[in-house]
């Protein structure tokens, strides 16, 4: 079976782009007679972006709060928010400015207005039936690659798994990077983000299920990562447009990701605990199953002085390591993709429940 493999429609890059902006924007409105709807990530809240932006009082302005990631709750409750303004009106563009938390909420209330039932009934591989209105991407933080991948990612509590809109009519339309848009992220947070890309793209490299373009694709955002991050300042503005890149790159090759992302994702749903840094926390445990990476992983959290403090599992009960565990080890295709089809033997509960306690 060959993955028949679609990338994102149209994008621009450079300094400055953002102010492109309007004119495709009005192209849309010439199509559509519908209002736009901007999601804006709520750290933009105090800050001037929306009055840059090319926004009409006719408009719907959503700040998206991220102080968690989505959820299957928040993405209905935004789609109804969507819904009620709309009235019946098609929308001539979502509009997502902010991180992966912000796209992937943009993505996913998008496939739900065209969409009967909620977001938990779309979680999985190809459910979307509808396609979503026109979307834009303009990232304000990288690393997730949600610019150019087909998924939208939402944790479901009631199932205790994290897992994603995966479809094609998931994706953007339009992609706009603008590195001006990243200068005022707080330096951890981009760092924590930007490394996502990094380890999306070893762990695919690393993995068992492959293919040649996934691998270049790969290969050429690690590269850019390891520039950017074993600089001098991973902020410069060349280097935040080269992890832009990075990440857009990263987010078209969307391989296969091995043991890091499974571990991960049981920090986000037992601890809440934002990706990228549940990531960095998730390779800090694993230096057995990728004794290279990490290595490159800590010269580079070491040379842009980021600090991963110990002790987040230290006051934790039985029943939540469990959960930890139970969380991880349901992500049997990433796991089966580093340990094979046997992966449970070497990943046993206490073998999982050990590393989260070095942590
Ligand atoms: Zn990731």
């Amino acid at each position: 079976m060959y993955r028949n493999a679609k990338n994102v429609g149209y994008y621009l890059i450079g300094q400055g782009s953002l102010a492109q902006l309007e004119d495709i924007l009005n192209e849309r409105r010439q199509k559509i007679a519908g209002p736009a709807i901007f999601f804006l990530d709520h750290f933009f809240q105090n800050q001037d972006l929306a009055s840059k932006l090319p926004k009409k009082d006719t408009d719907l302005l959503i700040y998206v709060d991220t102080t968690e990631e989505p959820t299957t709750e928040g993405v209905d409750s935004y789609r109804d928010q969507a819904k009620a303004f709309l009235d019946g009106r098609t929308p001539c563009a979502l509009l997502a400015f902010g991180g992966g938390s912000t796209m992937d909420t943009c993505k996913c209330v998008g496939n739900l207005l065209t969409n009967p039932g909620n977001s938990a009934d779309y979680q999985g591989w190809d459910l979307v039936k509808n396609p979503a209105p026109y979307k834009i991407a303009l990232p304000t933080l990288s690393g997730t690659g949600s610019e150019t991948s087909r998924t939208g990612i939402v944790m479901n509590s009631a199932k205790n798994i994290k897992l994603g809109m995966n479809s094609d009519l998931t994706m953007f339309d339009q992609v706009i990077l603008d590195p001006d848009l990243t200068a005022s992220v707080p330096r951890n947070q981009f760092f924590y983000t930007g490394i996502d890309t990094y380890m999306h793209c070893f762990e695919s490299l690393t993995g068992s299920y492959r293919n040649a373009i996934v691998d270049a694709l790969s290969a050429k955002a690690i590269d850019l990562c390891k520039e950017v991050f074993l600089s001098d300042d991973m902020m410069e503005p060349k280097n935040r447009e080269l992890l832009m890149i990075a990440s857009f790159i990263g987010g078209m090759a969307a391989g296969f990701v091995g043991t890091v992302h499974p571990i991960s994702a049981g920090l986000s749903m037992v601890l809440h605990m934002h990706h990228g840094l549940a990531n960095c926390y998730a390779l800090s445990v694993q230096e057995d199953i990728y004794p290279e990476q990490y290595k490159d992983f800590m010269t580079m959290m070491a040379k842009q002085k980021i600090d991963l403090p110990k002790g987040i599992c230290a006051n934790l009960t039985d029943d939540q390591f469990t959960a930890l565990y139970e969380a991880s080890i349901v992500h049997e295709k990433p796991l089966s993709n580093r340990l094979g089809p046997n992966f449970k033997e070497i990943f046993t509960k206490e073998n999982v429940i050990s590393r989260f306690k070095q942590m």
